[in-house]
């Protein structure tokens, strides 16, 4: 009798033990639903195989634009992970946030492991209103040891949903990690390539700021870090005038939407554009990937300021 006892016991108490393995089990691929494609390159760099990555905000739509559709919250809701630029990059996430909760959703925002800094000022005193100290700039991708950063936070995400892929996500994040110390050096070595004055980087909206802060430019950017507001005319005539008296080389335009007004400076100044660089994420072909966007956006300034 005692010892039927002691095994029913034991089936019970395995049954509760198997209960609370089976809680970290991910059974199939991990989903992951992506708000930003930097986010989502490093998910499938970090991921490999044991993770399905769908870009709801995918290349080519414009993030500071973008609202979730309802079949888009359906899509996030349903998912295991949701990947998210962070900074208020995503207005909208801080009231997805408990319905997210709710539902299982691991939300995961580079933001959260980068130093923010805060947008440039719009004009230098002149017009108060222009100002928006305080808000925080959320392109953090443009400093290449902020995506290292995120790499880890992406490998520890993963390990924590998925305790099986533990292996696998440490040596992706490490391999993905050593090539992004590559990049990083050559985007150092571009850049001492050029003469201290010539680095001045006139663009569109205010994204440029991690790597201006990182590598050593300036920005001068048309609008903040939002595109929310337009410039003023005393803001762009100031802009001109700042730009003839520093003999900037060229102006930069950016791949997603460019205000009127940045053809409108090129005119006045007879400044050359200098091309198009990928502010808000990655791009098509070449730079469809993190490492093929930074290539891409640091060559194409430094082919022009040089
Ligand atoms: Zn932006």
């Amino acid at each position: 009798m005692k010892g039927k006892c002691v095994a029913m016991l034991r089936l019970l108490l395995m049954g509760v033990i198997g209960v609370f393995l089976s809680a970290g089990v991910q059974a199939g691929p991990v989903r992951i639903a992506s708000l930003n494609t930097v986010m989502a390159d490093v998910a499938r760099n970090v991921g490999g195989e044991r993770v399905e990555v769908e870009e709801i905000v995918h290349a080519g739509v414009d993030p500071h634009l973008y609202e979730p559709a309802p079949g888009d919250w359906k899509r996030i809701e349903t998912a295991d992970v949701l990947l998210a630029g962070g900074l208020g990059f995503e207005p909208y996430l801080e009231r997805m946030r408990p319905v997210l909760a709710n539902a299982g959703v691991r939300v995961v925002a580079g933001g959260d492991v980068v130093t923010p800094i805060e947008g440039a000022c719009e004009g230098h005193g002149e017009e108060g209103h222009h100002h928006h100290h305080g808000e925080m700039d959320p392109h953090w991708w443009h400093s290449v040891s902020n995506t290292r950063a995120v790499v880890m936070q992406v490998r520890d995400a993963l390990m924590a949903q998925d305790p099986d892929g533990r292996e696998s996500y440490e040596a992706n994040a490490a391999a993905f990690d050593q090539r992004l110390e590559a990049l990083e050096k050559w985007v150092r070595l571009q850049v001492v390539s050029l003469p201290k004055a010539n680095r001045v980087l006139v663009t569109s909206h205010d994204a440029l700021g991690y790597l201006a802060s990182e590598y050593g430019f300036e920005v001068l950017p048309v609008q903040g870090v939002t595109k929310s507001s337009q410039p003023s005319s005393q803001h762009v005539t100031r802009l001109i005038r700042e730009i003839k008296e520093r003999r900037v080389k060229a102006i930069f335009a950016e791949s997603l939407e460019n205000p009127k007004v940045l053809g409108q400076i090129t005119a006045e100044t007879g400044v050359r554009s200098g091309g198009v660089l990928y502010a808000d994420g990655l791009g098509k072909g070449d730079a469809s990937t993190y490492e093929g966007m930074m290539k891409h956006n640091v060559g194409t300034i430094v082919e022009a300021l040089k």
